[in-house]
């Protein structure tokens, strides 16, 4: 078998350093632009000198720390196969349980809209699983805005796109449910400088304060911007919870309730404008 096959370079432990093997795979899939399943049944294929050197940088570049999704310049989310750059963070799966809730809570044939929305994932997964759902997104980041343009694009989802500082620049009308996965990281956590944190932008993980500011001007503006009765779904840190349901019982909001992730960790705070 040659040196340079996939199945050769697969097992050896040089080529990839100190990668999980699955990791490997998911770049040479992406250098080859072969399937899992084709990695296996074309085991034999010999990588050419630039399929080799291009496989190498992204290898270097992992073992340095960056994001696989940033790396492969996709990350799946709620069955969707979604661009990510690093103008947007990566999607998590925790987030899938703001869009379960998004889709129970949405009334048929009414109108969502997702505040910061980066690579669009969350606003695009309401809408594929939803076409009764007129869904607009917003996000400050042009940059951002253009992926989650792409993204809308790629799964055919008919969604409205603003840039906007949460309402600022939001045309003067009201939706019947508001989501958002907004900053939330308190400023000096040192998370920010570990891991993937450190490649994601840091206007998407923390607020630069004490990691509430977006829920309290959020949940402040939603007072105006829902419907009657219209619901507001917001994301927050495992330890949020209850600084969040505050902010929305102090605001007038009722039916103030939080939702767990798989993890078994409050996640997710909903809470209802309440019929004047
Ligand atoms: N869930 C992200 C994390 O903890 C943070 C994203 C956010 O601030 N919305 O890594």
């Amino acid at each position: 078998m040659s040196q340079h096959s996939i199945a050769n370079l697969l097992n050896s432990t040089t080529a990839a350093g100190t990668l999980p093997a699955l990791e490997t795979r998911l770049l040479m899939m992406h250098v080859l632009n072969k399937t899992r399943i084709q990695l296996i049944t074309q085991a034999d294929y010999e990588l050419s000198d630039s399929e080799l050197n291009a496989l190498q940088l992204l290898i270097d570049r992992r073992v340095q720390g960056e994001p696989i999704a940033y790396l492969i310049g996709q990350r799946e989310f709620f069955g969707l196969m979604l661009q990510v750059t690093p103008d947007v963070l990566i999607p998590r799966p925790d987030t899938e349980l703001l869009v379960e809730l998004g889709l129970q809570y949405a009334p048929p044939n009414s109108t969502v809209l997702d505040l910061g929305t980066g690579s669009g994932a969350i606003a695009i997964a309401l809408a594929h699983q939803r076409a009764d759902l007129q869904v607009w997104a917003c996000d400050i980041s042009q940059a951002a805005l253009a992926v989650a343009q792409n993204n809308a694009v790629t799964h055919q989802c008919k969604i409205t796109l603003l840039k906007s500082d949460w309402y600022a620049q939001l045309p003067d009308m009201q939706w019947q449910t508001i989501v958002s996965n907004p900053p939330y990281i308190v400023q000096h956590d040192p998370h920010l400088s570990q891991g993937d944190l450190r490649f994601e932008p840091i206007n998407a993980l923390t607020d630069h304060a004490d990691g509430l500011s977006a829920y309290r001007q959020l949940i402040a503006g939603a007072v105006s911007r829902l419907t009657e009765d219209g619901w507001l779904l917001l994301e927050h840190g495992y330890d949020q919870a209850q600084a969040v349901r505050a902010l929305l019982t102090e605001h007038q909001f009722i039916n103030v309730q939080s939702w767990c992730d798989i993890a078994g960790i409050e996640r997710v705070s909903v809470g209802q404008r309440h019929s004047i």
